[in-house]
């Protein structure tokens, strides 16, 4: 679709074979996941408690895979199913896990719903967007040539000392409040306009998961198209122009833009069951060590522990995904040189990104007025021999990074 299916990456075999489900949707060649979802009929009779929902999923997820495999070529498209159906069974069972948030492994347990108690994110029910756009600045396979249709969302449950998205993850107020209907018209007109996937991201996005999951069932209803108010709303925070590429803002035919979960990973397994039915490729960012570094840098507990099963869950469920890995100043011994190996160990044919662009920010940056002196070994950009370092280390243990990693140079440099 719009060249995207020709861009010289796909070349490469592991960087294909790896992403081959995300190719296909990409490119118009088959449904994405929450039109399958929406296509198999559910039993949800209206007193079912959430335990019976659950037992629905586990029931349907393997009939939603087998259809999935199942699926041909072009035009094989799931027709909606008539009634309740498993695309609405995930969007009830997200509402009611946050009136007892387990979104993330936090696992507060507060009644969201209410307003009155919040969660480590510090949300309520409300869900605000800072920005959306076509981000040209992903990698190769998710930027294509028209932008991946990149939606922020703001507050965090993790609380990265150097994030470096700091003015939206540490400000739950940032942005604009958005219904389920106006991030549904984001998530469209970005579509429309050639993004070659809809990536949910933040601060993280697991937070809003409800409203996420609300967005794609609008999305997933037969001949949706937005509202004029709900578009209108959209436009107000939108970063970039109006995107009218020919051919592309046609409007015609079902929304069908791949889902791309763009995450810290940190999901509980219920979010995880969840996400499974309606993202068509992932994009984990798998950052710290197993030591004390997630915790004394991100007061994250748990984090090794939660990352590392749910990568394993990636690959159980056989899902198409890259893992990013920001190669930290001082802890490449502690951070990256444990990730690599758990990757090559547990994982050898995962495509990663080894990211040399960390630069100190919000608490960690010396110049700023948020600086604390805690956070002096992260304080400034990792040197060329740590950079050289990571790579090694990766090349050595047969990580599969350099195609990604490396992309932005192998046109340009003819390697
Ligand atoms: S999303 Fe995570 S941090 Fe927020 S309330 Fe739910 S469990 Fe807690």
């Amino acid at each position: 679709m719009h060249g995207f299916d020709q861009l010289w990456i796909w070349d490469d075999p592991d960087v294909a074979g790896g992403l081959g489900w995300y190719r296909d949707v990409a490119r118009g060649a088959k449904p994405a996941k929450f039109r399958i979802a929406r296509s198999i009929a559910a039993e949800t009779p209206p007193d079912a408690d959430e335990e019976d929902l659950w037992r629905e999923i586990d029931r349907l997820t393997p009939v939603f895979e087998d259809r999935r495999r199942a699926l041909g070529g072009e035009g094989d498209a799931a027709a909606p199913a008539e009634g309740p159906n498993l695309l609405g069974l995930v969007r009830e069972l997200a509402h009611r896990m946050l009136s007892h948030c387990n979104f993330c492994r936090w696992d507060c347990r507060v009644d969201r719903t209410q307003g009155a108690k919040r969660g480590t994110c510090k949300l309520d029910a409300g869900t605000r967007v800072s920005t959306f756009f076509h981000h040209l600045g992903e990698e190769i396979v998710y930027r294509g040539r028209l932008g991946s249709g990149t939606i922020f969302f703001t507050s965090c449950n993790m609380r990265c000392a150097f994030c470096q998205n700091g003015d939206i993850s540490t400000d739950k107020d940032n942005g604009m409040a958005v219904d389920a209907g106006t991030l549904a018209a984001m998530a469209w007109i970005l579509g429309r306009e050639g993004c070659h996937n809809i990536n949910w991201v933040g601060g993280d996005p697991t937070i809003h998961l409800h409203a996420i999951v609300d967005a794609v069932s609008i999305l997933g209803e037969p001949d949706y198209r937005p509202a004029e108010a709900a578009l209108a709303a959209a436009l107000r925070v939108k970063a970039d122009g109006h995107f009218d590429f020919p051919g592309v803002a046609a409007g015609d035919g079902p929304f069908n833009t791949p889902m791309l979960w763009n995450s810290n990973f940190i999901m509980s397994a219920e979010t995880m069951k969840i996400l499974r039915l309606l993202m068509d490729v992932w994009l984990p960012d798998f950052k710290f060590g197993p030591g004390r570094c997630a915790l004394d840098l991100a007061r994250t507990p748990w984090y090794w522990q939660t990352a590392t099963e749910n990568l394993l869950l990636l690959k159980e469920w056989g899902e198409d995904f890259t893992i990013r890995h920001l190669v930290m100043p001082n802890h490449v011994e502690c951070c990256t040189f444990p990730v690599l190996d758990w990757i090559a160990d547990n994982m050898p044919d995962a495509i990663v990104n080894i990211m040399g662009q960390f630069r100190p920010d919000t608490f960690t940056n010396p110049r700023s007025p948020l600086y604390r002196e805690r956070y002096a070994d992260v304080s400034r950009r990792p040197t060329v021999d740590e950079i050289h370092a990571a790579f090694a280390h990766g090349k050595e243990r047969g990580v599969r990074f350099e195609a990604i990693t490396f992309e932005k140079d192998i046109p340009r440099l003819g390697l």
